[in-house]
């Protein structure tokens, strides 16, 4: 059996740099992450195990040393954790901070400002309260149906799907005489797109690898799935079934912008054993 990895696949840049910074920080003791810092179960477990702790309720801090993950967290939040901790570490990707920088300003200049995301993310729950105005959170294109739309501009969630994006700002763009478009997915996102959507066009199956909780690792899968390529999503090597691969000669391995190098190794050697 062939095994080919998309070029880019894996930790990128934001991922990496926060989970250093809380390595680092970890060094002097035990630290705590406001939510998981990143979307990846496996590695977050690994984290824990070197005294980096999830907290899921702020009401449970008490004079200790809090990281903000890498998708951020709300001002109000923020506001909230701040007395009762000895120290904050901001580990928010820098890609997400530019995100919410730029919905501010064009909150600010439009009637309306859309935003193609998931608005129970927490990307998108830090940027929300900083906001004025008439802001509309879609998930695609459908949901503007209904929608009246004035002068309006429009961003995306940093690891939404491209195409999706560009479906979301046609459709805006035929109902208003007015838009202004930024795109904020980020680079690591749109790359490991392209990457998969390339791959998937050379081998039998594809399988992604993951944090079910991850939403870049998802659109790969959709991305797959709307290319009618056989993939599945798995988040460890213990989800993958032998029959999947029945019949099959070429496989394709893609991972989402917060998977460790160690779990794409192991899930290839996993696969190579069947
Ligand atoms: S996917 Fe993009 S925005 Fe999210 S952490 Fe990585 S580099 Fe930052």
């Amino acid at each position: 059996m062939k095994i080919i990895v998309a070029k880019n696949s894996g930790f990128c840049f934001g991922v990496k740099r926060a989970v250093k910074i809380a390595l680092d920080a970890a060094k002097n003791g035990q630290v705590y992450t406001l939510g998981a810092l990143i979307h990846n179960p496996p590695m977050v477990q690994k984290m824990g195990k070197k005294g980096i702790v999830v907290i899921d309720d702020f009401k449970k801090i008490d004079n200790e040393i809090v990281i903000i993950p890498s998708h951020g967290i709300s001002p109000e939040v923020l506001k909230k954790i701040k007395p009762r901790v000895k120290k904050i570490i901001d580990a928010t990707c820098p890609f997400v901070k530019k995100a919410r920088d730029e919905a501010i300003k064009l909150s600010r200049m439009y009637e309306q400002l859309i935003i193609v995301g998931d608005k129970k993310h927490p990307e998108i729950r830090g940027i929300l309260p900083f906001l004025q105005g008439n802001v509309i959170v879609v998930k695609d294109k459908s949901e503007l149906q209904n929608k009246s739309i004035g002068s309006c501009g429009i961003i995306a969630q940093t690891t939404m799907s491209e195409n999706i994006f560009q479906q979301v700002v046609l459709k805006a763009s035929k109902r208003s005489n007015e838009i202004k478009v930024i795109n904020t997915i980020c680079d690591a996102t749109r790359k490991r797109q392209t990457s998969t959507l390339k791959l998937l066009k050379d081998v039998d199956i594809m399988i992604i690898i993951g944090g079910h909780n991850s939403a870049n690792t998802r659109q790969l899968l959709e991305l797959c799935i709307k290319n009618k390529k056989r993939a599945y999503q798995v988040e460890d090597e213990d989800e993958l079934k032998k029959e999947w691969f029945k019949n099959f000669q070429k496989v394709g391995i893609t991972a989402g912008a917060s998977t460790p190098p160690w779990m794409i190794k192991k899930i290839r050697e996993k696969i190579q054993s069947f």
